[in-house]
Order: structure tokens, then sequence, then C-alpha cells
């Protein structure tokens, strides 16, 4: 896991602290075009009909009451009082396996949103082709993210086929030595992640109580601060590296190298960030039939009451089926 770790955080540190990095200026540069169809793209996003059936006035917050109640029977939900479960994986059987797309979104992305350096960290075609194949997927979103784009948060919200995880408000480290991320206060990892269950359980959809760390990284403290939200924590034992990618081959190949049946595959919706996933796409979707592997959502990958399979953490052998 150290491995998968380190990947994961040298991706993201290079995600969230050099955004302005020469490989980017250039991709920008060569993409200018499919810039602007992503630009028009998104502003159609909003009026497609899957998206206007549910309410256009999401409010940012709902009633603090109405989220246990309804919480406690999501998909990953646990008890909160005991530290949450670690998940790498689904049991080792069947053919299932999750295709699962990070939403990343930072101060710093966003400050490149509004300077124009960067013009979209959405990946509309990648989940025009999701859409489009009908292929179920898993999205963990940052609270940022969402609010940078309420309407593309509706269109996946929409579609019976994509379930909405967590992945923290702003995307900071949870432990001390998290490949350079900014870090959040101890004292605030509850309330940001209870507060982005609350931004994304507003649009409604396949909500879950999965939950994703920045970078993978993880201790116990940061466990303990989420023992309240009856979560579970997925990790993923498929690293794709798409972050940054300038090629399509390596991320396919990463992920059709390490699948296996009930695998968790991390991908990134992040478009600026990740700008080869959309090609990468068909590509790993083809391998996977090859190898008689189907895309499942990740709830189904993991199984009810199978939380437990991948698991990394001794302290939740005393749980439940959940
Ligand atoms: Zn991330």
């Amino acid at each position: 896991m150290v491995t998968l770790a380190a990947v994961v955080g040298a991706l993201t540190l290079l995600a969230v602290l050099n955004p302005l990095r020469q490989p980017d200026d250039a991709d920008l540069g060569q993409r200018s075009e499919s810039g602007a169809r992503f630009v028009e793209a998104e502003a159609d996003a909003g009026d497609r009909p899957e998206a206007s059936a549910t309410p256009s006035n999401v409010p940012s917050t709902p009633p603090a009451d109405t989220l246990p109640g309804a919480a406690d029977t999501l998909p990953g939900a646990t008890r909160t009082d005991a530290l949450p479960p670690v998940v790498d994986h689904g049991p080792r059987r069947g053919n299932k396996v999750a295709l699962t797309f990070d939403a990343d979104m930072t101060d710093a992305m966003r400050r490149h949103l509004r300077g124009g350096a960067v013009t979209s960290y959405a990946n509309l075609k990648l989940i025009d082709r999701l859409e489009r194949d009908g292929i179920p997927a898993t999205f963990f979103l940052t609270g940022m993210w969402v609010e940078q784009y309420p309407k593309v948060t509706r269109r996946l919200a929409a579609n019976p086929r994509f379930e909405l995880a967590n992945h923290t408000y702003g995307h900071h480290a949870f432990t001390a030595d998290c490949y350079g991320l900014p870090r959040i206060d101890r004292r605030k990892m509850t309330a940001d992640v209870a507060r982005t269950f609350d931004l994304v359980s507003a649009y409604g959809g396949r909500q879950t109580r999965y939950f994703r760390f920045p970078g993978l990284c993880h201790d116990r403290a940061a466990l303990t601060a989420l023992a309240p939200l009856g979560l579970t924590v997925v990790d993923g034992d498929v690293v794709s590296g798409d972050p940054f990618a300038t090629a399509w081959q390596p991320i396919v190949r990463a992920v059709l190298d390490q699948v296996r049946p009930g695998s968790v595959i991390v991908l990134h919706v992040t478009e600026a960030n990740a700008p080869m996933t959309d090609e990468a796409l068909p590509h790993i979707l083809a391998g996977l039939a090859e190898r008689g592997l189907e895309p499942a959502l990740l709830s189904e990958v993991l199984g009810t009451g199978q939380a437990g399979a991948g698991s990394r953490e001794p302290d939740r052998t005393d749980l439940p089926d959940a």
C-alpha cells in the first residue's frame, strides 16, 4: 500500500502544487479547440432531459436533521461508535469491478479557472461516453468541485447508473505527511467531510456514505475524526496514474495489468489535470470485456455486508454487516 499511496499522493501533489507546470501549458495550447467544445458542452449539460428532472434550486446545505436518518441506510453506511472500515476492493469472486472517478478541486485549481489559465476541471467527454454506453460509475466529489460545477453535478446525480461519494471539501491532507498537500486542522476534519456530504446529498440520486481521502492519506487520528459520520473509507487497489498523463496507453496498461475481480479502479474526472482519461476509457472498457470483467457500481462491487473485503483495519472486524 505504500507504493499505491505514494503514486496517488505524488500525482495529487502535482495536481495541487504545480498547476502551472510546463506540460499543462503545452497541453492547453494543443487542446484549445477541444477546450472550447468543453465550454459549450458544459453550458448544455444543465439542459439535458435527465438533468432537468432534478430541482434547479438545489440548496447549498440541507436541513441538518434530515441527514442522519437517511444516511444510515445508504451504501457504505457504518456504525458511528467505531473506527470506519478502510476498503481497497470487493470480494475476489465474480466478474464485477468498480470504475471510480475523483473530482478534485483546490483553492489553487479554482484560481486557475477564474484566472483563465485552465478551461475546465470537469471532463464532459468522459461523462458523455459513460452515459452513451450506459457504464456504471462512482464519483468521489469534493465539495468545491460541486460548487464549481452544479450543472454537471445535477447531471451525475440524475443518472441512475452513477453513484455519488465524498472526497472532502477542498482536497486537503488529513495526515501530517501527505506529499506536501496543505493540511487540514484535525479539529476541522469531521466538519469538512460532513459539509461535503451535505453538499452532495442535496443533489439526490444514488447517494452513498463512501469516502476517499486525498492522496489516500489517513491515520488513526483521521479515522477517529470521521467515525461519527458512519462512513466507509475507500482507497482502491488499481491506481491508473491518469493525472497529468500525456498519452492514454500508460493509463490503460496500468489498469489492465492490475485489475482483478472485485477491483476498485481509481481514475479522475478532472479534465485539465487528467486530460487523457476520456481517451483511455474505451480501451479500458474493451480490455475489461476481453478479461470477462464488467463495470459495476461501487456498492455492488463491495456488496452489502461485504465492506470487510480488502479491509486493512483490524478495528473493523467487530463491525456488523452494513
Ligand atoms: Zn483526489
